[in-house]
């Protein structure tokens, strides 16, 4: 689709439908000339011009990629109305758009009956999903994998709840058995599981932990912030189909948080929680003297934290999932593309005598590091840190990459021969979440290639 075409259809549209009201004055206070514009305008695209490029196959680093251009366009035209999704009263339309969307995403997880709306975040998301875990768990703490994303053990404290880190594997997956002797102990209420973790792309066993919830009594949040919409493969066939079993065990869950800006082609600004139990909307109860009036129906600011949300991010998602809805056939060839680039990718390093695989990709996160010559940490540090500062400060083609920290213990247990000479050192991790990245992977290994010799 031309951007540049349905951009000026969404300005179009929202003159027409302005026209239906009388004309406005616009005010003297808020006029700019054009010289004026022109030159801030200038002054502006030079300073964005400082930025990686997220949109190309090069960038091969962080979870950051450009919008869909028709979540662009869905954004735009909203946004030209500013509604707000807190309440019906601040645009019954997208509030709409965004109870459908996130019924979607409920369907996409096989989930039966589902309570849930976009947040900023999938940081608030997972707020939400632990403030309803202490409500209805009270005095009692968060159990999370050593690899669960930073802002859960943070949240914890904002809640004032306790939080519990549980040993990985050698994978980076919940030990389940270390988690088993944690809940022997009452302390915990509630199991916060990673599907995707933000480092490697681990999922964890959701499947087997479904039976400690039984016997423990404990709620089971699912995080699956960054690989939620990995669930569309799973059981798929092909080299990029996945395990089915933690995936199709999220359904049988309490909550789950996914964000459609990640994997979910949106603008930032959209994340999402779903519960399993609309009841839980009991939580949210509070009285706002100021909203609510346009209509007796739920607002959607009755069921979340956050007050103000841009109705422009589900119209965005909305417009998106019209056309590339969250299905095997429609987003899920997004994913499948680079599922297989992740593959593909690693196997070439596990040919090449230059860069090793950290360990086997699971979703589309490939970590590595450059062979050194004397096989030490300290060697693997600087090598990497070397790798990612010539690729992306190289005139002709840069390449720009991710680091991540890993301690001796977890290199040991996939590398024994590397001598531990120093406590943690930092690899390489790309992740390949642009589905033009599965062409553009031989290139990305010749010239990782190239950077490690020197
Ligand atoms: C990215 C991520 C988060 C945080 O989400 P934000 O949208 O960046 O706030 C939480 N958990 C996991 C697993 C993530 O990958």
């Amino acid at each position: 689709m031309d951007l540049r075409r349905w951009l000026d259809a969404a300005v179009t549209a929202n003159e027409a439908w302005s026209a239906g009201f009388d004309p406005v004055r616009p005010h003297p206070s808020l006029q700019i000339d054009d010289t004026r514009f022109t030159a801030a305008f200038e002054e502006f695209t030079a300073r964005l011009a400082d930025n990686y490029p997220f949109f190309h196959p090069r960038y091969a680093g962080q979870m950051l990629k450009p919008p869909h251009p028709a979540a662009t366009v869905g954004y735009l035209a909203a946004m030209l109305v500013n509604p707000n999704n807190h309440a019906l009263d601040g645009g019954p339309a997208t509030a709409a758009m965004e109870r459908e969307a996130v019924a979607q995403l409920a369907a996409m997880f096989g989930m039966e009956t589902h309570l849930g709306h976009l947040t900023t975040s999938g940081t608030i998301a997972n707020l939400e999903a632990l403030f309803v875990a202490r409500e209805s768990h009270p005095g009692r703490g968060v159990a999370y994998g050593a690899e669960a994303h930073y802002t859960h053990e943070r949240m914890c404290r904002v809640l004032g709840m306790d939080g519990h880190e549980v040993p990985v594997d050698d994978r980076g997956r919940m030990d389940l058995d270390a988690l088993e002797d944690l809940l022997r102990t009452g302390q915990v209420g509630t199991v916060v599981l990673t599907a995707g973790t933000t480092g490697l792309g681990a999922v964890e066993p959701i499947d087997q932990a479904l039976a400690l919830r039984e016997r423990y009594g404990v709620r089971l949040h699912v995080d699956a912030a960054y690989g939620g919409f990995f669930t569309l493969l799973a059981g798929a066939d092909g080299p990029e189909g996945l395990p089915a079993a933690p995936w199709r065990a999220i359904a049988a869950c309490d909550s789950v948080v996914v964000d459609p800006h990640k994997h979910g082609l949106q603008p930032y600004g959209c994340g999402a929680v779903l519960f399993a139990d609309p009841a839980v909307g009991r939580f949210y109860l509070h009285d706002s003297p100021y909203t609510y009036f346009t209509s007796g129906e739920m607002h959607l600011g009755e069921i979340s934290l956050e007050c103000s949300r841009a109705g422009a991010a589900a119209a965005a998602l909305w417009l998106t999932f019209r056309l590339l809805p969250p299905t095997r056939d429609g987003l899920g060839r997004v994913l499948a593309a680079t599922r297989r680039a992740a593959l593909h990718w690693a196997e070439l390093i596990d040919r090449s005598d230059e860069l090793r695989l950290y360990q086997p990709p699971e979703l589309d996160i490939v970590s590595y590091f450059p062979t050194t010559a004397e096989e030490t940490m300290s060697g693997i540090d600087t090598a990497s840190a070397r790798m990612l500062a010539e690729g992306m400060t190289a005139e002709k083609d840069p390449v720009f990459l991710s680091t991540l920290r890993v301690d001796a213990a977890s290199l040991a247990r996939r590398h024994p021969d590397i001598t531990p000479d120093i406590g943690a050192a930092r690899i390489l991790r790309s992740v390949l979440m642009k589905p033009e990245c599965e062409d553009y992977v031989d290139h990305l290994h010749e010239r990782l290639v190239e950077l490690a010799r020197g």
